[in-house]
């Protein structure tokens, strides 16, 4: 581990790698599957596993390695390779859409990595599948779940939720069926700005107000039911204060945005053509296919971005999903 990494860099527990660049879904609220703008090429698997020893080198081996889109990672060519040098490395985290999990895929996911997060957005296959927009999802999510503890009692799996309109009335049953699931526990998001549309900060109101919840009641009852389970030790794995944040947020979008602050400390973020960026709506720091890592996190523009970021008071949703090192309670 280098000697005298700078302080505000020690807090950066979480390495985000966007592998992934293409995607077999149809997300009503992603739309990674749509042709994405690429500055540059994207990163190979070589280019992958050279990162990786550099992350070893700056960051020591506690760094969490979270390996994700934009898109499906399992489709990745050379997924196994690069889960197998990160496993070695580091402890890896991965976010799947499920699709592709038969036997063999789940084998090189249970001798690598420490955890999945598996996307259901309800308890039926018609509100999931709708959702994802790909018939069948629902049921290949549910079988790759029994696929993988079937293979390992200790790899932690979670179900990652996002809270939108359509899927308001289903979200007490799915946690219920956690409950008596397998699954070790559910991760919920507020849906927020899709992925890879034009910024628009009124999106709820605009083109995407179908994906926003409008029955206030419906939302308070639900937010407060999802506030007691997890009071009570349910397997839910959002802190209280982010559930309460959700609410809030859904009841007062506009409003609520302003109390919280980017999250630049915790999470180094490396895109699918090796962009650093701070702030996902700004310009790069660097590149890691054409400069060593610890020049671009030491460089004056990084500085620079994150002081910006610090500093930001944009109405940017993308806030209310963050909250990696609030504690849980
Ligand atoms: S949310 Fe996931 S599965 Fe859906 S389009 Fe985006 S990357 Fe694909
Ligand atoms: S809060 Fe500001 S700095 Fe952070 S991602 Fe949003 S726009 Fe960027």
């Amino acid at each position: 581990m280098i000697e005298n990494i700078p302080d505000n860099l020690k807090k950066i527990k979480i390495c985000d790698l966007s592998a992934a660049a293409n995607c077999n879904f149809k997300c009503k609220m992603c739309f990674f599957w749509r042709p994405q703008k690429n500055d540059g090429q994207t990163m190979s698997i070589s280019d992958w596993k050279k990162l990786i020893l550099q992350l070893e080198e700056f960051f020591g081996p506690d760094l969490l390695i979270n390996i994700s889109g934009p898109g499906e990672v399992l489709l990745l060519k050379g997924i196994e390779e690069l889960l197998l040098a990160a496993g070695r490395k580091f402890r890896v985290s991965i976010n799947s859409n499920g699709y592709v999990i038969d036997d063999t895929a789940a084998k090189i996911i249970t001798d690598n990595i420490e955890s999945i997060s598996i996307s259901l957005d309800g308890v039926s296959a018609r509100t999931h599948d709708y959702i994802r927009g790909m018939p069948g999802s629902y049921s290949a999510a549910v079988l790759a779940i029994e696929r993988l503890r079937k293979k390992s009692k200790t790899l932690i799996i979670t179900v990652s939720t996002v809270i939108l309109d359509y899927n308001l009335d289903e979200v007490i049953d799915l946690v219920n069926w956690i409950e008596r699931s397998e699954v070790n526990g559910i991760i919920f998001q507020a849906v927020s700005l899709p992925n890879n549309i034009a910024y628009d900060p009124m999106w709820f109101k605009n083109e995407f107000k179908c994906l926003w919840p409008q029955d206030t009641e419906k939302v308070r009852t639900v937010m407060d039911k999802l506030i007691e389970y997890k009071s009570q030790g349910s397997k839910i794995v959002n802190p209280v204060k982010q559930l309460e944040c959700f609410k809030e947020y859904f009841l007062n979008p506009q409003l609520h945005i302003k109390k919280l602050r980017c999250e630049v400390d915790n999470v180094l973020k490396i895109g699918s053509c090796g962009d650093i960026k701070i702030c996902d709506f700004s310009q790069p720091i660097g590149n890691v296919k054409i400069s060593p890592l610890k020049e671009i996190l030491a460089s004056e523009l990084a500085q620079e971005e994150r002081l910006k970021a610090y500093e930001c008071k944009s109405p940017c949703h993308l806030l209310v999903n963050c909250f990696h090192d609030n504690g849980g309670e």
